[in-house]
């Protein structure tokens, strides 16, 4: 028994070697303290004077370091959840499996969480190696080892202005290297979205994966298909959303990540047919992240899933069924396939199906229906959704920037339009007196 531990004990020390951390000075790293969150310096300085470690960490330091304004930050610290929270006025303890405060400053939140130690030997995993369970509490160092890339794995103290790095990731940031920390396959093994990951950075970065984190990645691909589908839902997102969406699914398709894991990607990225319209969805995607605008994931699924709905649509419509029971059918079969791999929300996909169903809609423009439909909520995004079904030559141009000025004029205009139309479309408008129906005479002779 002493002897079993005892190896497991010198297994561990010969896999993670005590590392020197380096520590950078703010002459070296040159990290503007202006670009850094006042709620996140808040949340250090706090915990740093109760006597915690407390740094902003991941992916905020590392856009720090390259000089990108990060989107969010979150901190680590050596401070319990249980410590965490009394030292706010609004923190909340969130998470059953991993436990973490959410410290919440207007509409800010800084997600706080306690160094965690990677996962032992004998932790439970799944037949593939896949971690289920790893909240232990651990050393800042242990927390910088079971980070997933050496970039995501620095830490910056706001106070001393000083960077904290275990795995040289601020050098291999420089040399723009994806690097994972360990072994890469056990690490894959034990989270397979890390796989994902490594590729959004790449690109994102415009950075190489070195050659020992890329090689395990087309053998160990399959292994997402394991993972639950929310977490790949939430994965995908934020490579959609990184503004380099096309690029980025191109790299998926490279390294053998796309193809039956994630019934979309296939879908996206082998119909020729749909291509076209993907491709502007994602442009638009990209321009919008760039630009620092919001991008609804209802809108981006509604957009990518569109070219199979649209075939399906068709398809059933020449078949004789009516449009708008075809349209209905054709989103339910698009979503139930998808549905068992990737998790879309209830909430995302009635917002997906409301922008779909509004599309038929379009096409004939019957003036006393037309209000109604611009008070509803998804109208905004059911138009937009509309100008790039015209760019794809698959709506009238002329039309669907009609919509669109409709869309963007203030309410006494929208009137005025709608007034417009009536004029020059009186057969549509005007309510015809339905003619009381004169029985056939039952033996009216045929004029022929
Ligand atoms: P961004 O938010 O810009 O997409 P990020 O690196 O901050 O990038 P998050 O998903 O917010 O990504 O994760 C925050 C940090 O948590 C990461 O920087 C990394 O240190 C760690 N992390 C996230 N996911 C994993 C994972 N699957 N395995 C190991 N560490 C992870
Ligand atoms: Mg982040």
């Amino acid at each position: 028994m002493i002897t079993r531990t005892l190896k497991g004990f010198v297994k561990r020390l010969i896999k993670q070697p005590a590392k020197p951390s380096i520590r950078l000075a703010r002459d070296v790293h040159q990290i503007d303290r202006r670009l850094v969150s006042r709620h996140a310096i808040k949340v250090c300085e706090v915990l740093q004077k109760a006597g915690y470690e407390a740094y902003v960490v991941g992916g905020a330091v590392r856009d720090l370091l390259i000089g990108i304004e990060p989107t969010d930050f979150d901190v680590a610290t050596s401070a319990t959840p249980e410590q965490v929270r009394p030292l706010f006025r609004r923190a909340r303890i969130i998470g059953r499996r991993f436990r973490l405060v959410h410290v919440v400053f207007g509409s800010e939140v800084i997600e706080t969480s306690t160094f965690r130690a990677p996962a032992e030997d004998g932790s439970p995993t799944d037949d593939h190696g896949r971690i289920l369970r790893d909240n232990v509490f651990g050393t800042h160092e242990q927390d910088a080892a079971r980070r997933d890339l050496t970039i995501n794995a620095l830490y910056y103290d706001p106070i001393t202005e000083i960077v904290v790095d275990f795995h040289q990731g601020v050098k291999d940031l420089h040399d723009r290297q994806i690097r994972m920390i360990g072994d890469p396959e056990t690490r894959y093994r034990e989270d397979p979205v890390r796989m994902l990951r490594a590729v959004r950075f790449a690109v994102k970065l415009r950075a190489d994966i070195e050659p020992a984190t890329q090689a395990p990645i087309p053998k160990l691909a399959a292994l997402i298909e394991n993972v639950p589908a929310a977490r790949v839902f939430d994965e995908m997102y934020k490579l959609l959303t990184c503004g380099h969406a096309m690029d980025c699914l191109k790299a998926l398709r490279e390294n053998g990540l796309h193809s039956g894991l994630l019934p979309l990607l296939d879908v996206v990225l082998e119909d020729p047919e749909g291509l076209h319209f993907i491709e502007l969805a994602l442009e638009r995607t990209d321009k919008r992240v760039r630009t620092g605008k919001s991008v609804s994931p209802s809108f981006l699924y509604a957009a990518l899933l569109w070219p199979q709905v649209n075939k399906r649509w068709q398809r059933r419509f020449q078949a004789g069924e009516h449009s708008i029971p075809a349209l209905i059918a054709a989103a339910d079969d698009v979503l139930n396939e998808q549905g068992e791999t990737l998790a879309i929300q209830r909430r995302i996909s009635s917002d997906m199906r409301e922008i779909w169903f509004m599309q038929p809609r379009f096409e004939r423009r019957i003036p006393k229906r037309i209000f109604a439909l611009t008070e509803q909520p998804r109208f905004r995004a059911a138009v937009d959704f509309l100008q790039m079904r015209a760019a794809s030559d698959e709506f009238d141009s002329v039309l669907a920037q009609w919509w669109m000025d409709l869309a963007d004029a203030p309410i006494s205009m929208r009137k005025e339009m709608i007034d417009a139309l009536r004029d020059t479309q009186p057969s549509h408008s005007i309510k015809r007196r339905r003619r009381p129906r004169r029985r056939k005479p039952a033996a009216t002779p045929t004029s022929d």
